[in-house]
């Protein structure tokens, strides 16, 4: 346990939605020293200023909370600690985005807003507006006439990582088959597998519009912005429809993909009929 005399002798106020990591590093410019000696002010434990981030114990969230003369609250609410299993694959490492309005661009040294690595996210969690891709030209995406389920689709996943509310299944496992490649292999000449996803069956124009280095792979899985709609809004259609399109799916898969696929729909088959199952009792 840290000492009571670890509590900073100035400290400086969060900022709305400020990440943690973000806040502890403003400490760490105020008292010129690395971030991670910062937080190993009162956590000598710690490897990383990310991990904080994610992963904090109710003790550290005490001991942090005491350095900072703050609440155990006001902590936690800077972290992801909160977030769904299924969905942290989703949280960028970096910021990727940011609304215009809330993040105040002439503030030294610019803070890192949380809502900044929500990878789910197309909208500011405070304000509304649309996000925009950070450091980089915006691009306008071809998917607008989809915006109101879109906003569905966000609204599902963000159910599932903030609250952990899940409808008949993981709105991010769906995200996530979505993305897979229909096919392994071409198939024709010309056929590229990397292009036609899962997602490209119910959103056509998909495949015309995505560029090579725009889609995720396992190890970066965030979709740039301006395809980001498409993929909300096939979670948004799948989640309406039903497990009946998820089979639909399924016809549109080949070769390796289509058993990884099924072998997938039918884990998410045998947990809603389960639940399906548990909450018919309920009613008995
Ligand atoms: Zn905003």
């Amino acid at each position: 346990m840290g000492e009571p005399s670890r509590r900073l002798p100035v400290t400086l106020a969060p900022l709305t939605d400020e990440l943690l990591s973000s806040w502890i590093g403003r400490h760490a410019e105020f008292y010129a020293v690395p971030p991670l000696a910062m937080l190993r002010h009162c956590l000598p434990e710690a490897s990383s200023v990310r991990t904080a981030d994610l992963d904090l114990n109710e003790d550290q969230v005490f001991r942090l909370a005491r350095m900072f003369s703050a609440d155990p609250t006001t902590v936690c609410r800077r972290t992801f600690a909160n977030i769904a299993q299924s969905s942290r694959r989703l949280i960028a490492k970096e910021p990727v985005q940011s609304c215009s309005c809330c993040h105040p661009p002439k503030h030294e040294p610019r803070p890192v807003l949380r809502s900044q690595l929500l990878g789910w996210r197309i909208t500011c969690t405070l304000c509304g507006c649309l996000l925009r891709h950070s450091g980089r030209h915006d691009r306008h995406s071809p998917f607008g006439r989809y915006h109101g389920t879109s906003l569905i689709g966000e609204r599902l996943l963000d159910d599932e990582a903030e609250r952990n509310v899940r409808t008949w299944t993981s709105p991010a496992e769906i995200a996530r088959l979505l993305l897979m490649r229909r096919g392994t292999r071409p198939i024709s000449r010309g056929y590229e597998p990397w292009r036609f996803r899962v997602l490209g069956a119910i959103i056509p124009d998909l495949d015309d519009v995505v560029e090579r280095g725009s889609l995720p792979t396992p190890a970066s899985p965030i979709l740039p912005l301006h395809l980001r709609p498409a993929l909300l809004a096939g979670v948004a259609i799948v989640e309406r429809a039903g497990p009946e399109m998820l089979e639909m799916l399924r016809g549109q898969m080949m070769g390796a993909n289509k058993a990884r696929f099924s072998g997938a729909i039918d884990e998410i088959m045998t947990h809603t009929c389960r639940s399906m199952a548990s909450s018919q009792l309920q009613l008995i």
